[in-house]
């Protein structure tokens, strides 16, 4: 089951505070998937938004907005956190988008779209480092 958290809002207007874009109805953030730390997956993210659950970086990976403050600055989980990103589930749901013609582009952090195998998709994007941290969601963008 695919799960969404902020898409946009009857009058179509953009941006949708405190998103950058949002509201015309032509964005939606969709939940990641997640296991337990015994492999088991999990049915839905574990926090009650949908976000806020980041997969930081791994030792060695690229950590693009180190001091920039904003949303970046937000804390990475605790590695004793009971849960991690199902690589395998999100990685489909990512081909699955970049595949659909409909999908203008997708926003991710830096380490998960290389982890992921995406490094050389183009529809698959950093959105900066002044937007939100998309290392707990997928920001979808349709044409
Ligand atoms: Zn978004």
């Amino acid at each position: 089951m695919v799960r969404y958290m902020e898409a946009s809002w009857p009058r179509a207007t953009r941006p949708m505070p405190p998103h950058l874009s949002h509201g015309d109805g032509r964005q939606i953030d969709l939940a990641v998937f997640y296991v337990s730390r015994d492999g088991r997956p999990l049915g839905r993210p574990p926090t009650a938004s949908g976000y806020g659950a980041f997969e930081p970086p791994r030792a060695g990976d690229p950590r693009v907005c180190t001091g920039h403050g904003g949303h970046h600055a937000a804390p990475d989980p605790p590695p004793s956190r009971r849960w991690t990103l199902d690589d395998s589930r999100t990685a489909t749901l990512l081909r699955t988008l970049a595949r659909d013609a409909r999908v203008r582009r997708i926003f991710i952090e830096p380490h998960l779209k290389a982890r992921l195998g995406f490094a050389r998709n183009g529809k698959v994007r950093f959105a900066g480092c002044g937007a939100a941290r998309h290392d707990d969601h997928l920001h979808v963008d349709f044409r």
